[in-house]
């Protein structure tokens, strides 16, 4: 098969609309994502990093207490890395649950 007739098979997504039409989550009825200590993320992480760095969107500040919307994650793994206090713990949904990328 050529260059050209693979390129074709891939679907062409050039919105942030039209990426996200390829997303399908398969939410488990309980959290995959833990934050540790609302207090840290309080007194000690002013700029709420989780909040900008999730490009799920998962995490929102919400005055005293972080609201974890983990139904939304695209399991990118960043929040493992990102949180400076490791405040985050992560990990994937339990088997069958979780993020899933059409293809078309
Ligand atoms: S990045 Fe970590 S410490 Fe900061 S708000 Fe998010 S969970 Fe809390
Ligand atoms: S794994 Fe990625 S998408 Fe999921 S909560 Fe963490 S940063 Fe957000």
């Amino acid at each position: 098969m050529e260059g050209d007739e693979i390129m074709s098979l891939v679907p062409r997504t050039n919105t942030l609309e039209e990426k996200q039409y390829l997303l399908r989550y398969r939410a488990d009825s309980q959290s995959h994502l833990h934050v540790l200590n609302n207090d840290v993320c309080a007194t000690s992480c002013p700029d709420k990093l989780c909040t900008l760095f999730c490009p799920g969107e998962v995490y929102k500040w919400e005055g005293k207490r972080m609201s974890v919307g983990y139904e939304g994650c695209h399991e990118c793994g960043s929040c493992r890395i990102g949180c400076p206090y490791e405040n985050i713990k992560w990990e994937y949904p339990k088997g069958g649950h979780g993020i899933v990328f059409r293809l078309a």
